[in-house]
This record gives structure tokens, sequence and C-alpha cells, in this order.
């Protein structure tokens, strides 16, 4: 059924030692249970880093994916195709946006944002606006642009000459950020939950604060809502829980509940400065990507569904907040909706890693953002008896990591 002879030691032996993957090797999905080469069943709170936000398998998105692959693969941009347009038209429909150019990823969406960003500042104003100011702990992808704007030093080293003209700031800092822009300053950029740096929601009030900066000094607002996007947060987008509109917007992961598609999403006023022959991706708008991504959208973008999402957080803190009083590991629970981060007591710093393999070895699967923090990502639909059964798992998982000792 499965080839044992595809083992995770392989991978040392032909893969890029860029990735350090667990022990076990998962091999078919269903719904938020996952099993791996011995038939070994996991629940999955992992949701392939905020990317499954359907689960594994969603019957709907089988049926679109099968569907497409019988009528047509690929064009390339020298055709448009049917899901293409008529996910585009769907994005517009849902969302602040007039325009959607189509990438293959959550990087390269920013690349095109921050890219745009920076030509409609030349166009308009000129060359010497040109700055871009991000926040630090974000994350923008791994191209060398989206490293340079991301504010984490570590993803840049090594790689430098990194490009210019990038200031990062502390985020949620009100007076940071009125310090640092000014009429050079092209885009401000942010997540409006961070994810990867550690599950932090940005405040109402700097997130309305940076909205009247950008307008009073021109500059446009970026939201990369490549993880906090497509309901994850219990809002379609993350940014419609602020009462502000952002002028460009990234989205990817969830978007297309496994299968790789990323967006840009910005207005009639900005597009304009993506001209023909200015940008482009040989498979951005593939068909199949986008004939999923529809189907996606019409599932998650449902009252009932995102309703659906709040209540079991609800389930999550619950079940965490007991652990924790058992096992006093957490200082706090973050994030919105199911993007839930646990941040560890500083006994425990460095360590989540720890917890995400022991947790494994209880049937959990959940992820860490940083050292210090323990992420999970589900499924939005995940049924109620798999976050119990997870949370068990999980808990299995703390109590050993807590018998062991902070030194272990
Ligand atoms: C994951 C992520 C990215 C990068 O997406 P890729 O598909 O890995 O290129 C960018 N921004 C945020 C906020 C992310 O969480």
């Amino acid at each position: 059924m499965t080839d044992q002879t595809l083992t995770r030691d392989l991978f040392n032996d032909v893969m890029v030692p860029n990735y350090n993957p667990q022990t076990i090797i998962p091999v078919r999905g269903k719904g938020s249970r996952v099993w791996d080469q011995q038939g070994n069943e996991f629940i999955d709170f992992a949701g392939g880093i905020a990317v499954n936000a359907l689960g594994h398998c969603h019957p709907r998105l089988v049926a679109a994916l099968k569907d497409q692959a019988d009528k047509l693969w690929h064009l390339s941009n020298v055709y448009t195709n049917e899901p293409a347009l008529a996910l585009a038209k769907k994005l517009t429909e849902l969302t602040f946006a007039d325009k959607v150019f189509f990438a293959n990823s959550g990087g390269e969406a920013n690349e095109a944002a921050f890219k745009l960003a920076r030509k409609y500042a030349y166009d308009n104003v000129g060359p010497e606006k040109n700055e871009i100011i991000s926040f630090t702990q974000s994350f923008h992808g791994r191209t060398l642009f989206t490293v340079s704007v991301g504010g984490q030093q570590k993803y840049r080293e090594g790689f430098e000459p990194v490009p210019g003209g990038i200031t990062h700031c502390p985020y949620n800092d009100i007076a940071a950020l009125e310090a640092a822009i000014s009429d050079k300053t092209c885009a401000v950029v942010m997540e409006p939950v961070q994810g990867e740096g550690g599950i932090i929601c940005g405040d109402p009030a700097f997130i309305k604060r940076a909205r009247e900066l950008c307008d009073q000094y021109n500059a446009l607002l970026v939201f990369d809502e490549v993880q906090s996007g497509m309901g994850r947060t219990g809002e379609l987008y993350a940014y419609m829980g602020y009462g502000i509109e952002p002028d460009i917007l990234s989205t990817a992961k969830a978007l297309g509940g496994g299968f790789p598609i990323g967006a840009m999403l910005t207005t009639d006023k900005v597009a304009p400065s993506l001209g023909f022959g200015t940008h482009g991706s040989t498979y951005g708008g593939n068909p199949l990507a986008c004939a999923v991504a529809n189907e996606v959208v019409d599932i998650i973008n449902d009252p009932q569904v995102l309703a659906d999402v709040l209540r079991k957080r609800q389930l999550f803190d619950d079940g965490l907040n007991a652990i924790n009083e058992k096992h006093q590991v957490f200082t706090e629970l973050r994030g919105k909706g199911l993007l839930v981060g646990a941040a560890l007591k500083p006994e425990w710093h460095g360590k989540a890693a720890k917890f995400l393999a022991a947790a494994r070895e209880h049937k959990t699967m959940i992820l860490v953002a940083g050292p210090n923090v323990i992420r999970m990502a589900p499924s939005l639909v995940i049924p109620d008896e798999d976050i119990k059964e997870g949370l068990a798992g999980l808990e299995k998982g703390i109590a050993d990591v807590v018998a062991a000792g902070p030194d272990a």
C-alpha cells in the first residue's frame, strides 16, 4: 500500500537540509485525521501550517480538483481562464479590492505587493519615495525581498546584500511608527495578526493609526493576510474585524486549502502601476489552483462556518486553560479564531519544539511559532470530538515534557 522503502532516513540522503521533518511519514488524511506509513492515526491541529482550512481531502475540494483535472490544467497568462476569472470576481466582490493578481504562494503574493507599492510611488511621486516600513518579528516569506521586509534577522543572515530602503519598527508601537514614517515612505507592511512571530494580534488602535498615517503621508497600507486570511480569525479576512481597509492585501495558505495558490488584492487606484509587462508568473492563475480556491471560498464564506470558528476557539481555550491549571506551562493564550498561540513560561523558553514532538508521540500534530510559543491552526471545520481527542493527546505530551523537566 505505502512504499516502506521511502524512509525518514532517506530524507537526509536526498533532500537539502533546510528542513528537519518529524520522524513519521504521513501518507493519508481525511478531515482532521492523518495516518502514517505504519497506520498510526493522528489528530491534526497543524493544518499544514494554516493551509488545510477545510481539513484533508474535503469531498467538495476533491471534486473540484478532479473535475478541473479532466478539463484544462494550464495555459500560461497568454490566455486567461474561467476558474481564474470566477475567483478574481469573487474575491473582489467579497473584499475591499477591485483587482487581483494571482501567484503560487504567500511569498510570491507579497513579492508582487511590495513591488507594486514601490512602483505606485515611483509612478505617482518619484523614485525617492521608496521606503518600506515593516515590523520586528514579522514574517512575509523566504524570497530575498520578503526576508528583507520581514522582521527576523535570522532569515536574512548570510544572504546579504539584501534590498535596501526598509525600516523595521516594533509592532503595536504607535510612537515608533509615527517617528519612522515620512514623505519617503511608500508602504507600511504588516500582518494584522503576526503568525510566525509568535501569534500576536495587532492592537486595534495601532492598526487604525497606521491607516491614518498612511493616508497622511500618501503611503500604501499593505496587509499580509497569508496566514490570518480566509476565515482563520472568524472573519473572511482579519482586516474586516478592525474597521479599516488596506490598499493591498496578500492572501495564500488557506485560499487553496492545500493546493498551492497566492493572490495579491488591490484597488482600482493602485492597480494600474502593475501595467502590462511589469510583473508576471508562469503558473499564477493556474486553472487547477483557481478551481479549488473557488470552492474553498464558497465553503468558508458562510456566516455559519465563520461563527463556528469562534465557537471552536472557545473549545480550544477551555481545553488549554484546563491543561494549564494542571501543568502550569503557559503564560497566556493568544491569537484570534483558529489561529491559537500558547506562550510558554520562561523556564520552557526555547523548548517549543519539544512539546511538538511530545504531542506527536501521543498522536496530536501541533505547530510552534518560534522557540517560545506553541501554535495550533487546525481545520476551520474540525469536528468538536477531534478537538477533544487532540487536546487529550496534547495534554499527555505536555505531561511527559513536564515530567522530564526543563533541562531534559
Ligand atoms: C506563510 C507565510 C508567508 C509565506 O508564504 P509561502 O507560501 O510560504 O511563500 C508569508 N506571510 C505570512 C504572514 C505567512 O504566514
